[in-house]
């Protein structure tokens, strides 16, 4: 379904503060593309979610047709954009109190759901200085490559096969620092964190991951979300697979986990399953290499 391992995509989309009901969205999703082979398992949670929600049923007893109906739901004149599913999706999480949209990004407070349906409902737009219509979403891609073919039947997905549980959140206490490794042409190539609040690199006492979002708490108690566009779940769970220390910490660590010394997280701008302590990943440009 997708390169990642199936609990690790679906940790990804299912903090602990979403609704019951998303998390069997989650599950079930992700059964039907592992059994499918299909890509789109994002989409296809958001379809079983506001379908069974429609419904007033259980994500388990949304039919296999009605999912079908759902991903057809053309909108030709916009391209592959399902904008009329896009519509059903936001009524739903606006009825259940996940909805959320703010201009004012000083007051923004959006739940975690919103946050997941905000990112892979994205689409690039220039409309206003170019004329080109808004690029196609995440969202719009998965629903196009699901629609394809898309044949179960209820039987086929009354026995789905098994899937591992999706992991909890974890809380990483680093007793050194949160720092972001990048590639750079100096030797020094590694940074810490910067705690917002305090505008310059501090100690961070603790990471949380929780679904798709990192909370930064720096050593002064301040606690922030989006503290730095690296620390996301995907690089800090790679970061702890990486993790030098005397034993090997697991991706899928749930609880409290103590980092001994700094914790190191690959950078934006390199590949998410770098091994953010390699010089290797850090170093590819060196001046006296190039000269020769
Ligand atoms: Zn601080």
């Amino acid at each position: 379904m997708s390169a990642l391992p199936v609990a690790w995509a679906m940790s990804l989309i299912l903090p602990s503060t979403a609704p019951k009901a998303w998390g069997d969205a989650v599950r079930r999703s992700a059964r039907i593309c592992v059994a499918t082979g299909k890509e789109g398992f994002n989409a296809l949670a958001f379809v079983l979610y506001t379908l069974a929600a429609e419904q007033r049923v259980g994500v388990d007893a949304v039919s296999m047709d009605d999912v079908r109906a759902a991903l057809r739901n053309p909108d030709l004149h916009r391209g592959d954009e399902p904008t009329r599913l896009r519509a059903r999706i936001q009524t739903i999480l606006e009825a259940q109190g996940q909805y959320h949209f703010s201009l004012s990004p000083a007051r923004d407070v959006e739940t975690a759901l919103w946050r997941i349906y905000r990112e892979v409902g994205h689409r690039e737009s220039y409309e206003d200085w170019t004329g080109i219509p808004p690029s196609t979403s995440e969202l719009g891609r998965q629903v196009a490559a699901l629609r394809d073919e898309f044949v179960m039947t209820d039987e086929e997905a009354a026995v789905l096969p098994h899937v591992p549980d999706p992991v909890g959140p974890v809380v990483l206490r680093i007793t050194g620092q949160a720092k972001i490794s990048f590639r750079s042409v100096s030797a020094e190539s590694v940074v810490a964190v910067r705690c917002p609040p305090c505008k310059r690199p501090r100690m961070s006492v603790e990471l949380r991951v929780d679904g798709p979002e990192v909370t930064f708490m720096c050593q002064d108690g301040h606690t922030s979300r989006d503290a730095n566009p690296s620390l996301t779940a995907l690089r800090v769970r790679n970061a702890l697979v990486h993790h030098p220390g005397p034993e090997r910490i697991p991706w899928e660590s749930e609880g409290t986990v103590v980092i001994d010394g700094d914790l190191l997280v690959a950078h934006k701008g390199m590949r998410e399953n770098v091994n953010p302590y390699s010089d290797h990943s850090r170093l590819t440009f060196r001046p006296e290499a190039d000269s020769r």
